[in-house]
């Protein structure tokens, strides 16, 4: 039977702080299939997660099929905005969540990565995380910081996370990040730079997956997920119109759900798919296809 058989690697997923998000449900197909599970989690919401974990407050998100419970090995913490602590403000250094948490940039996460598991200890990474100060702004009121922001979190990290972390991966070694299609095509309302970033996302992949190819051996792709209600998404304010809408309007007339996202990123994690890289998969139920909106009544 051909089955995807991830037992003896090990991923890390950056961008989990709940149980609600695709990093989430990333991580747990990740572990059904075998692999061993470290997470990188943003500082401001890493206490609730940890408390969240703590308390037991996620325990039927944690069982997987067997019954097992999904384990994560290591939580980091990880601010993708910095590469180095020299680029940290003040202000973010004396924070009170981020100040008893060492070195929480890309650089850190790496250091930290070595140091407990040598180099070629490293077979997936999964760059799960946006994030854009102005959000809620059309695109053309955002601000010059505001869209610098967005890009540098939500694009630049996953080039500093590849360039970082290759060198850690043993052979065979994949990344993956997760892309959205208002980087192609106009989502209103989807604003602060959030669109740029995801082009910028899409372009890297197919770029970083030729020099990263070359230089380490790595594979390099993107997922383009339909719209889900996850924490993020939420804040943008409109996402239950975006569910609904797509649903209404796509070849496969439902919802998507995280496993959808999870169970596509195992795969091409995964050795089945070693000839995948420089790709954009959509997990969309085809929306992507569609030229024109659904006529109300049609079939
Ligand atoms: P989510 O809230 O689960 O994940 C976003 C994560 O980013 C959070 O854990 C947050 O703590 C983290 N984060 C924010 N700023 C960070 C920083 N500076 N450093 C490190 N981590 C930071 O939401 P999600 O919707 O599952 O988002 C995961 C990815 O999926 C994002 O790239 C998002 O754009 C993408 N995506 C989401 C949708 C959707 O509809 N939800 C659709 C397509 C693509």
């Amino acid at each position: 039977m051909l089955s995807i058989d991830l037992s003896g690697k090990r991923a890390l997923v950056a961008g989990v702080s709940d149980d609600a998000g695709f990093g989430f449900a990333i991580a747990k197909a990740l572990a059904e299939a075998g692999a061993t599970v470290c997470l990188g989690s943003w500082p401001p919401a890493l206490g609730i997660f940890t408390k969240l974990l703590e308390r037991g407050k996620i325990e039927d998100s944690l069982r997987l099929s067997d019954g097992r419970r999904m384990e994560f090995e290591r939580i980091y913490p990880l601010d993708a905005a910095f590469d180095a602590m020299a680029d940290v403000p003040a202000d973010i250094k004396e924070n009170k969540r981020y100040k008893e948490q060492g070195d929480f940039t890309i650089n850190g996460l790496t250091d930290r990565l070595r140091a407990d598991f040598g180099d070629g200890g490293l077979d997936i990474v999964v760059h799960s995380l946006a994030n854009a100060p102005e959000v809620r702004s059309p695109l053309v009121d955002t601000s010059r910081q505001g869209y610098l922001a967005a890009v540098s979190v939500s694009a630049y990290s996953n080039i500093a996370l590849v360039r970082s972390l290759a060198p850690l991966m043993r052979e065979g070694g994949a990344f993956l990040s997760l892309s959205y299609m208002a980087g192609e095509r106009v989502i209103p309302g989807y604003g602060g730079g959030m669109s740029s970033a995801k082009a910028a996302l899409e372009a890297d992949t197919r770029t970083l997956a030729f020099e990263a190819g070359r230089r380490w051996g790595v594979r390099v792709n993107a997922i383009s997920a339909g719209p889900w209600a996850s924490r993020a998404a939420t804040a943008i304010g409109f996402i239950q119109t975006m569910i609904s809408y797509t649903s209404a309007n796509s070849p496969l007339p439902r919802c998507i759900e995280a496993t959808d996202v999870g169970g596509t990123a195992a795969f091409l994690l995964s050795p089945l798919a070693r000839a995948i890289t420089g790709s954009v998969v959509y997990v969309d139920n085809g929306y992507h296809a569609m030229g024109m909106a659904v006529p109300e009544g049609s079939a």
